[in-house]
């Protein structure tokens, strides 16, 4: 059965169009991408966008997208980043075609080398590592041939059945592709196609001791997958042409590749070396920090495959390198769980206010509007007391002249409650307020007087008798300055981490919130969107501050 390409009509961006001309010409009649990470550590945002361009443009042309793993460096890779980026691909929603991995091609990979020295085109060289750099040139000046060039087919094929049986130390010898040491293009200067490596592979072994580099490995496994656009990041733009040479120099079925801008964001690092060791040195706590950019660091925070997704339609595709804002990832998220999340009080800096005319055993049920963006959310009961708990901001002993919340003197209103007047402070003995005693109109049931007087601010509570204790835990950007990854020479990027990335409060929430499970998200009323962090524990609820309520980015886009 042959399927029609559905040709997308909603997005357009160069990629997009190169695939349409590819169909309309027929240089190929069907699409296949593929998702190629290496597993040397774990996801993060940059590769959620690669994941959004493989993906959703092979389903919107009617096409598949494999899921392969580039393993050809057995020193760098684990089984664990494995495991973690299947469960992190399947979490952000993404469904393969089939799951590959590089190093089942390793014996193809084989024959091909053997093929390209059998045509004259590779040879065996014993220049070190050290001495092939040297050897190589720079921009401006062209490189010197190797002595070992001219080696003949049987001596090259002899060596390199050698270098497999592992018969040479490792770094002693290298298979080189024959191109040109002039080459304007440093990649074309005879680039290396395997390396002797004396390392255990998570999936094959010690059966190999030679590993073929990512050039040699990439196309050619594009190729064996009848992928038909190979899209990457744009630091591959200067291997496409080694890209190209190979598949014609093989005669093989040859992908095109296509490179788009890295996304960068601001305030953070993407690079997978830097993650790395943020989490080894500690200054995270793992892979999986709330802070972290990674994928695992973000579902931690709060944010949901969906949310990551609507950032990466947004930001969409494009051939120049550019920073994003990290608070359009924020808004993404914002924006949906404004929709979804359930609202709820809690206080993260309590102060006890006594209500001094509120009878001590009495309580009552307060009917709170579970989220005004959904109504079919319904309602549900707040417990109200004569004690409660309402935040330190919300009360000052001299307010200055536009601060309408709490002060001596003043009536504010009680969300979903009364309107309560601040009669009296209590202080402790180095003068600090540590209560307020209050009255309360039992009028204003609901919030507003029958005598028609006004109030100028509504503040959130919680009943000191019902209130559950809870952790919250409130995160900043891991980095002080937009651009970590562009520090001066001599500087670091750690040099720029936020000592207060991190602030741990203690606090209460109203009962409804009891035995949430890990995951669910809240908006706190004026605080913020919370999610249940897997710290929590029978006897106390933790949670992380997913997002803000102020919306930095719709505020910058509309001003700008
Ligand atoms: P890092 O530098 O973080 O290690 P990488 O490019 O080495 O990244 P890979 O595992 O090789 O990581 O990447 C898999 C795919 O994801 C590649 O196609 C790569 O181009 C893409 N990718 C990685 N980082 C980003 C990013 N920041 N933006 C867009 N695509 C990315
Ligand atoms: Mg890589």
């Amino acid at each position: 059965m042959s399927v029609e390409p559905t040709i997308a009509k909603t997005t357009s961006d160069f990629i997009r169009t190169a695939v349409r001309e590819d169909l309309a010409s027929g240089r190929f009649t069907y699409v296949r991408t593929r998702f190629p990470p290496e597993p040397n550590g774990y996801l993060h945002i940059g590769h959620a966008k690669a994941m959004a361009v493989d993906f959703e443009i092979a389903r919107e042309f009617g096409g598949t997208c494999n899921l392969r793993f580039d393993d050809t460096n057995p020193t760098k890779e684990e089984q664990e980043y494995v495991d973690a980026i299947i469960e992190d691909v399947r979490w952000l929603g993404y469904r393969w075609h089939e799951l590959r991995f590089a190093s089942d091609y390793f014996e193809q990979l084989y024959e091909y080398a053997v093929k390209l020295i059998k045509k004259g085109k590779a040879y065996v060289c014993d220049l070190s590592p050290e001495e092939i750099r040297e050897y190589r040139g720079t921009l401006t000046q062209p490189g010197r041939e190797s002595p070992w060039r001219n080696r003949s087919v049987e001596e090259n094929l002899d060596l390199f059945a050698r270098m497999r049986a592992g018969e040479f130390p490792e770094g002693s010898r290298t298979l080189r592709a024959k191109i040109d040491m002039a080459s304007g293009n440093i990649n074309m200067r005879d680039p290396v196609m395997y390396r002797i490596i004396y390392a255990s592979h998570h999936r094959t072994g010690t059966k190999w001791c030679i590993y073929p580099t990512y050039d040699f490995a990439h196309g050619q496994s594009d190729s064996i997958e009848g992928i038909t656009h190979s899209l990457c990041s744009l630091e591959y733009e200067d291997h496409r042409p080694l890209y190209e040479w190979f598949l014609r120099e093989l005669e093989i079925f040859a992908p095109r590749q296509i490179e788009f801008a890295r996304l960068n964001l601001s305030y953070t690092v993407l690079s997978k070396r830097k993650l790395l060791q943020l989490v080894k040195e500690g200054h995270v706590r793992g892979w999986d920090d709330p802070r972290m950019p990674t994928l695992r660091g973000l579902r931690r925070r709060g944010y949901t495959p969906s949310a990551i997704r609507d950032f990466c339609a947004r930001i969409g595709v494009a051939k120049a390198d550019s920073v994003v804002d990290i608070a359009m990832l924020e808004h993404s998220l914002r924006d949906e769980l404004n929709k979804s999340a359930p609202r709820v009080m809690a206080v993260l800096r309590p102060l006890r206010v006594v209500i001094e005319n509120y009878p001590a055993e009495q309580t009552e049920l307060l009917e709170a509007i579970n989220n005004p963006e959904d109504p079919a959310a319904g309602v549900r009961h707040v417990p109200f007391g004569r004690v409660l708990y309402i935040e330190q901001d919300d009360f000052m002993e001299n307010p200055p002249p536009k601060f309408y919340r709490l002060a001596p003197g003043r009536e504010v209103r009680l969300r979903y409650g009364y309107f309560i007047k601040c009669v009296g402070v209590v202080k402790d003995a180095a003068g600090n307020v540590v209560e307020l005693r209050c009255t309360y109109d039992p009028a204003t049931r609901g919030g507003s007087a029958p005598d028609g007087r006004k109030v100028k601010a509504t503040i959130h509570w919680v009943s000191a008798a019902h209130a559950l204790p809870i952790e919250a835990r409130l995160y900043d950007h891991l980095f002080t300055r937009p651009d970590p990854d562009n520090v001066a020479e001599g500087e670091s990027f750690l040099d720029y981490l936020n000592p207060k990335s991190l602030e741990v409060v203690q606090g209460f929430a109203e009962p409804s919130v009891a035995g949430s499970p890990v995951g669910k998200h809240y908006q706190f009323e004026r605080l913020g969107y919370f999610v249940v962090d897997p710290d929590t524990t029978p006897e106390q609820l933790v949670f992380n501050r997913a997002v803000g309520l102020k919306d930095g980015w719709a505020k910058a886009s509309a001003q700008g």
